[in-house]
């Protein structure tokens, strides 16, 4: 049996009525975009969380987490309070609370369910267990109670419950990633227009291969840094007039540039723009089949990040430039920085001598021994049982 559904009957004594499964999901390009209006270039992972659950006739949500020692935690659906639960693993049920929160704001007559959740997707690794989370409760929620969403609803009101529920403000493309992507495929996202468009990603066929370095460094995407990050943005856009930075064409950089006054906003201003232009750079890579051309737009988005983001740290600049030096085509971080993964485009047969010498260098650098793994674009949530 399904490993989410036996621990389902496990706990609750009866087997659930489904089990949904929604990815985790690496960002190929395209970082920091998303609450700039602009582009984006995720893939969804293998490892998934799982949702198996059954409807109740009373108005309780009864959460479990194989993967948090909290027991079962008994929450009204009447009495949901937005930012009321704390957030990180005690808080953890904030996430599937916060869905159903924005699942009955929004109108939706979802009501009372038993959840069991189980994940091989890494915690706070930046490879977004949160939306992982969210979306496979929201799939469970709607279908159960009959009223199934389009993906794109679904990451909508996802995202909603981490932003107003649990207090993260995240833009949309975790969410977007995880409910939308599919097999095979990279998932240009339009974080405006929530157009999407699936560009083949077939890194094997091109004798290619893709590495996940895990850093161990928790990230904190709630911390100040990332608010700060925001905050810049919004008022950049507004001295430039316009409605977001997704507003101002590559071409234009320079002359904007000129107007801002602010050297730190100057510098996330091209962060940004340097960015979108990157995302559409790679994605025509990849329709031409020329993988490898994509590599040295990774490397470029990473010094991006680095040095007028100011999101990364040691340990992933550490990765990334181990990773090059070993042979990779390029490297980047991928989330929101501050710790969590980067990724490393490399030739297959290059995969033991590149995480050999990613573990040397942390291991020389005196860092927690990183986990290496590899990356293969799998599909979108779905339901599994
Ligand atoms: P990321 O999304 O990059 O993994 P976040 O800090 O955004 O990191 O989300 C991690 C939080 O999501 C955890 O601290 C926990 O509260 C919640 N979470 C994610 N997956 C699970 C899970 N399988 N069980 C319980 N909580 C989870
Ligand atoms: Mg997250």
């Amino acid at each position: 049996m399904n490993r989410a559904a036996q621990g389902f009957q496990d706990l609750y004594g009866s087997p659930p009525e489904g089990v949904w499964a929604a990815p985790g999901r690496v960002n190929l390009i395209g970082e920091h975009t998303d609450y700039n209006d602009g582009f984006a270039l995720p893939f969804a992972l293998p490892q998934r969380t799982e949702v198996a659950a059954a409807r109740r006739t009373d108005r309780e949500l009864r959460l479990h987490s194989a993967d948090v020692p909290s027991g079962v935690v008994t929450l009204d659906l009447t009495d949901l309070t937005p930012g009321g639960t704390p957030r990180g693993p005690a808080g953890w049920t904030a996430y599937p609370a916060g869905v159903a929160w924005a699942l009955l704001e929004a109108g939706l007559p979802v009501g009372g369910a038993d959840l069991y959740v189980r994940s091989d997707v890494p915690t706070g690794a930046g490879l977004s267990s949160s939306a992982a989370l969210e979306v496979a409760t929201a799939m469970a929620l709607t279908e159960l109670y009959g009223i199934p969403l389009p993906g794109a609803e679904l990451a909508t009101l996802a995202r909603r419950a981490e932003n107003a529920y649990v207090g993260v403000p995240c833009g949309v493309m975790d969410q977007m990633a995880s409910a939308c992507s599919s097999a095979g495929h990279a998932l240009h996202l339009d974080t405006r227009t929530l157009e999407q468009r699936h560009i083949p990603f077939d890194c094997a066929a091109s004798g290619l291969r893709l590495l996940v370095i895990d850093t161990r460094v928790k990230h904190d995407l709630a911390d100040g840094a990332y608010a700060a990050r925001r905050s810049s943005c919004h008022r950049a856009a507004a001295a430039l007039g316009l409605p977001a930075l997704r507003d101002l064409a590559y071409a234009d950089l320079p002359e904007a540039l000129s107007r801002l006054t602010d050297p730190i906003g100057r510098r996330r201003v091209r962060h940004i723009v340097t960015e979108n232009e990157r995302v559409l750079r790679v994605e025509a890579e990849l329709r031409a089949g020329r993988l490898r051309a994509a590599g040295p737009l990774l490397t470029e988005g990473h010094a991006s990040l680095r040095d007028d983001y100011e999101v990364s740290c040691p340990e992933l600049d550490l990765a990334v430039a181990t990773a090059n030096a070993a042979g990779a085509y390029g490297a980047r971080m991928t989330g929101g920085g501050f710790g969590g993964s980067a990724l490393a485009l490399i030739d297959a047969e290059a995969e033991a001598e590149v995480t050999r010498a990613v573990e040397g260098a942390f291991a020389a650098a005196g860092f927690t021994a990183p986990h290496v793994t590899r990356a293969v674009p799998a599909a979108g949530a779905a339901r599994i049982l």
